[in-house]
């Protein structure tokens, strides 16, 4: 019978294992491990990618997010405005920032931060809106921008699960003050490893970040001398670098993969009762979506889990379907019912652009199977 775990680990060396490899060669015989070109073109080819003036190779997503918030000066007692649906990774950086993560409610339409949440969380200590583009879809920019202007506040971006994803023609990440993409393997730019990216317009937060994650080094110098501003380890390794190069070079085709899968998940669920589901890949101009993740809601989510898992479908609740603000040990408790609501009901589907056809027909059908009662 096929299979369908939610994520194919090995399979994501053994799409490409003879290029890999030999790149890996290429790379470690050479004695490229640290701060070589690779990363160096690998950040001119995020920044073109993206379309922001500069990019950093940092060591994963979530020192990208502390990085950024410590060249922008944020300062202790700072508020941040963030959606209770996102990853810790962005609450933990503010609050090593010595920041303090405020968390808000979703919108329906959508499921990202809701524009009017944010504005009725706004206090006089409030300093920045982190929108979280969760699942590769970017946040309601237009008035988040609006909102952060009229506040004298700042946008920065966790674009961990949006690289390339599309808002009025801007790409995530570039659309405030600086954004952060994530490399981890599963994520629609994996890596073999943790591996993170940084991009800004800004120049003086570009080389902040850049003298940052190596010990505060300048431009010039590779040890780090006369050291201005404190900074830490947090490089992206030239071996994960070089492996990046390449798979940018077909990551347009992978994004295309995920939203033909993505149509299809939604053409199979759509006439389903009960079911919420995110906007389809064209549903509106504004936006191109990459697919992170397929997430939806159905009231009888446990059950639909079950019956998948009979049939070798793996699925996933997001975050172990916890939000930020249920986290009552950090101090971020908030009433937030629309998003617990949102994360009883809501699984994601195997998505991915090493999925074959015939995986993702196993899954239409085992959905079609569950949802005319063919579950019994
Ligand atoms: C994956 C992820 C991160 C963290 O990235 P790492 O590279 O794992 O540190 C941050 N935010 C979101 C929304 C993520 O999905």
């Amino acid at each position: 019978m096929v299979k369908v775990p939610f994520f194919d680990w090995a399979g994501l060396y053994n799409e490409r294992a003879d290029d890999f490899s030999r790149i890996a060669h290429q790379t470690l015989s050479r004695g490229g491990f640290i701060l070589q070109k690779d990363v160096e073109e690998f950040e001119a080819n995020l920044a073109r990618y993206v379309g922001s003036k500069y990019a950093v190779g940092v060591s994963d997503g979530t020192n990208a997010i502390l990085l950024g918030l410590r060249a922008s000066g944020v300062k202790p007692g700072d508020e941040i405005i963030i959606a209770g649906h996102s990853f810790i990774a962005a609450a933990q950086s503010i609050h090593f920032a010595g920041a303090v993560p405020v968390p808000v409610e979703l919108d329906e339409d959508d499921w990202l931060i809701s524009p009017e949440a944010i504005e009725a969380a706004i206090t006089p200590k409030t300093k920045a809106i982190m929108p979280v583009h969760v699942n590769g879809r970017v946040c309601k920019m237009d008035r988040i921008l609006e909102i952060a202007e009229r506040h004298g506040l700042e946008v920065f971006e966790d674009s961990a699960q949006a690289m390339g994803a599309r808002f009025d023609g801007k790409g995530a990440g570039t659309i405030g003050r600086w954004g952060t993409f994530s490399f981890y393997p599963s994520k629609t730019l994996g890596c073999f490893g943790d591996a993170g990216g940084f991009v800004t317009n800004d120049e003086e937060i570009a080389e902040r970040v850049r003298a940052m994650r190596n010990h505060g080094a300048n431009k010039e110098k590779s040890i780090p001398l006369d050291v201005d501003v404190w900074g830490t380890n947090a490089r992206l390794d030239n071996l994960h670098a070089a492996i990046l190069n390449y798979k940018l070079g077909y990551y347009d085709e992978a994004i295309a993969r995920r939203r033909e899968i993505a149509g299809r998940y939604h053409e199979a669920l759509k006439g389903v009762e009960g079911v919420r589901l995110p906007p389809a890949p064209d549903a509106d101009d504004r936006y191109f979506d990459i697919y992170q993740n397929y997430e939806f809601c159905h009231p009888r989510r446990d059950a639909l889990r079950k019956y998948l898992s009979g049939r070798d479908i793996g699925t996933i609740v997001q975050w172990g379907g916890f939000g930020i603000h249920q986290l009552n040990g950090l101090g971020m408790a908030r009433d937030l019912p629309r998003t617990d609501r949102f994360f009883k009901e809501s699984l994601l589907l195997p998505l991915n652009h090493i999925l074959t056809d015939e995986q993702v027909d196993h899954v239409l059908k085992a959905l079609s199977d569950f949802f005319s009662g063919g579950e019994a």
